[in-house]
Parts: C-alpha cells; structure tokens; sequence
C-alpha cells in the first residue's frame, strides 16, 4: 500500500488532472467540435445504412405531389354530411396511381367518388369519409358519419415543400433516413469517409486470442471489443499488435498509431509501477486534457493530443474499456465520422431492488432493464467489478448513480444509460 501511495504521488506531480463527469465529457465535446470535416465518397443507397450523410438531402417535389387520401373510403364535400344519414351518388372510383386527369372527376354537391388509400383527391371534394361508415346501394353511397373539411387526405405540399431539407449533413443514415434519401429519388448519395482509428491494447499478460494462454495470461479482448464499438460508431477499427508493459516497445506502436485520425489505447494507465501508457505519452510532448474522471468504473481514463491527434488512453478492465469508450471516445469518433455532435441523454425507469453504494463517484454499473410496455424496470446486475465482462454480456443498460447517492430505494425513478 505504502508503495502504491507513492506512485500516486509521482503521477499526481506529473500529470494529475481529475475532473467530474460532466466536466470531463464537455471537455470531449468541445474539442470534438473543432475536428474538421473527413473527405467525401459517393456510394450506392443500399450500402448507406449506418453512414454520416456528406450532402444535405433536399425535397425535390411537394410531399405529397397531390392531396392524398390516407383511407379507404369516399371523397365527399363535407357541407353535404351535415345532416346524417345522407345518400350521395357515386360518379367514379379513383385508384391510387391514377391521375385527377385520367379520372377528370369533379365532385359537386350530392356527389361522391369512391378512392383509395394513397389516390389523389379529386377536384371539388374536401374530405373522405371512411369506409365504414358507408354503405353502398346502387351507383349512390349511404353515409351514417359526417367528417370536417381536411379530413382523412394529406393536402399537397403539407409534409414539406419542394426544396425543403428533408435531411442535414451530418445525419447517420438509419432506415428512416434511407427512406427520405429513396423517395427523393437519390439512388447514389455522399457520404463522409470513416475515420480510421487505431486500437493499441497493453499489458505483458495479454496473448492473441488464438493463443493457448499460459495459467496467468489473459486473452486480448478489449482490441475486439474496441473494435466492435468503433465500428458501431462509425468509424473502421485498426487493430495494432498487442504492446509489452515496457517503454521501448510501447513507444513506436503509439508512434505508429498516432498516424490514424485517433489513438485509443487500452490498459496501462492506472497507477501501478508498469503502467506506462502517459509517462510515454508525455515523452512524446503529449498535452493532457484530463488523466482521470470522477467516475466508476473508469476513474483512470486519460484524454489528450499528441502530434496534432487526439488519443484516449481507457483503463484496460473490460468493463472499464467499454464504458469509457461509450462516455468519451464514442463522441469523438462520430466527430471524427463528420457527425452533428448530440448531447448524451439518459433515460429513466423505476428501480426494482435497492440500491446501496459509496458517495464519490458518478457510477455506470451494469444493470438489467426488464417489464413490458410501460412497465420498465431496472436493477443492478451482480458483479464481480470492472473485469466481469461476463456480467456485463447478460446486462443491457447501465443504471447511472449520482455521485452524492449512498442508498436508492425501489420504485425510484434512475438514469440510464442503453448499451
Ligand atoms: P490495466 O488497466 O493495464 O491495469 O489492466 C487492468 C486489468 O484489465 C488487468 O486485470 C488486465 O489483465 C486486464 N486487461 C488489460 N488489458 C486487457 C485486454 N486487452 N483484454 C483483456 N483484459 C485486459
Ligand atoms: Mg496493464
């Protein structure tokens, strides 16, 4: 212990900066906004899924191009309805697909036109009323309901006008997107170019993962486990070979992944003897933005630049890697990625078994959101700390603890943060 304190010590001289949560993330975002915009590269729609719009996405028509009826049913003047049950003749039936001009209805006083969902409105009417309401008799329509003027058909041009933005630069493209960039016709669009980032795991323990690892060596899984959340981010993982817990072999693969758009690095940065990721760092004229965050699990989480690249150097617990990545480095690749930076929200559901814990820390800790509909509810996943990816695997959140709280009862409403 004695000893342990007097690493602290060194590291407190030299590098300590510990901020908050809150103060740590901004400072994150605030230099993720000053990245500047990757290259553009045109691809086919159907690979789009999950990329960074480079154009803004424009209508390039009225949405809808017509008043369109949105059921099934009869186009009626709505002053006809006034007093129900009311027989209106039936002068034509109108398909969705089928032009105002092929139909050339005109609907006057009395009459009525059969229509079908996605059809255009013919001219003179200004409803439609249900097809459940109606009954139809000989080339004339009973109707039991009155509908208002408007109902029933969007009017040209109300879902946006032609020219508007339908979609920003900047936007990742999820199904819905895909669907506006479809509509309007865009079969190719521009993307942003993925950043490429650079995964350097640590640790003198670690073995590939198709290694036979000896009785006290572990498997690398955080360079896998980095690499699926890059990737998930939006950016493409370059996996470095694993570095020794030894200066001079650490240094050129931090060199080497300085090269990429961003660095992230894993393990070596707590405070034990062979952690050695920042003191290389600072050889190499690091500047640190921060080297701890008042959080669990993660405390030690580094954030800096070094030959004009931003690098994050993530304890190496997995669980640590992990959510360290989604707090600080996720914010910085999608910026990286061209993304419009997005504040990070958690959501809340009621807690279903007390929660007891140490003032201190903002804490992440794995929990499981269960219920249904309405009826969420979320408790803490036992766990054996920061290395238990295993618990971690079978959660799917994290409950947020504010630092403050020792004890959180059931039924309280908490944080949460969806993995
Ligand atoms: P460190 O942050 O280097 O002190 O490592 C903390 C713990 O995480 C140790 O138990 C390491 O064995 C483990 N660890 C570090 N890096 C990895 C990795 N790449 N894959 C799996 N476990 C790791
Ligand atoms: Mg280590």
């Amino acid at each position: 212990m004695s000893s342990m304190r007097s690493f602290e010590k060194i590291k407190a001289v030299t590098f300590e900066k510990m901020l908050s949560f809150e103060k740590a993330r901004r400072l994150v975002e605030e230099h993720a906004e000053r990245v500047s915009p990757p290259e553009v590269e045109t691809i086919d729609l159907l690979a789009a899924l999950g990329r960074v719009l480079a154009e803004d996405i424009l209508a390039d028509r009225d949405f809808p191009p017509f008043p369109r009826a949105t059921r099934d049913g009869y186009a009626v003047r709505s002053a006809d309805l006034t007093k129900v049950p009311a027989r209106l003749e039936v002068i034509a039936e109108i398909k969705a697909g089928e032009t105002p001009e092929q139909s050339a209805v005109v609907v006057g006083h009395g009459q009525a036109a059969s229509i079908m969902t996605g059809a255009p409105l013919p001219a003179g009417a200004d409803a439609v009323v249900m097809v459940e309401y109606t009954s139809p008799t000989d080339h004339a329509v009973e109707v039991q309901r009155g509908v208002s003027a408007g109902e029933n058909f969007v009017p040209r041009g109300a879902e946006a006008l032609a020219g508007r933005l339908l979609l920003n630069s900047g936007q990742r493209l999820d199904h819905a997107g895909i669907a506006i960039a479809a509509s309007v016709g865009k079969s190719h669009v521009k993307v942003f170019r993925k950043p490429r980032v650079a995964v350097l795991s640590t640790g003198d323990e670690l073995v590939g993962i198709d290694a036979t690892p000896g009785p006290v060596q572990i498997r690398n899984s955080n360079s896998y486990s980095l690499a699926a959340q890059i990737q998930n981010a939006g950016g493409e993982a370059v996996i470095l070979p694993v570095a020794p817990d030894e200066r001079g072999r650490l240094r050129p693969l931090i060199e080497e992944g300085l090269q990429f758009d961003l660095l992230l690095l894993a393990g070596g940065v707590s405070m034990g003897k062979y952690d050695l990721v920042e003191q290389v760092l600072a050889e190499l004229q690091a500047e640190f933005y921060f080297t701890g965050a008042e959080i669990q699990p993660g405390r030690p989480a580094v954030f800096g630049s070094c030959a004009a690249r931003y690098f994050f150097g993530l304890p190496g617990n997995p669980v640590s890697t992990m959510v360290t990545f989604e707090l600080f480095a996720r914010p910085m690749i999608e910026a990286l990625a061209g993304m419009a930076s997005r504040p990070l929200i958690f959501l809340r559901a009621r807690l279903k078994s007390e929660i007891r814990t140490k003032t201190g820390l903002k804490r992440f800790l794995p929990a499981t959101l269960s219920g249904e509909f309405e009826n969420a509810e979320v408790e803490l996943m036992p766990w054996q700390g920061s290395g238990d990816i295993s618990a971690l695997a079978r959660a799917n959140c994290y409950i947020v603890i504010p630092p403050e709280r020792e004890r959180i009862e059931v039924g309280e409403w908490v944080p949460l943060l969806l993995r």
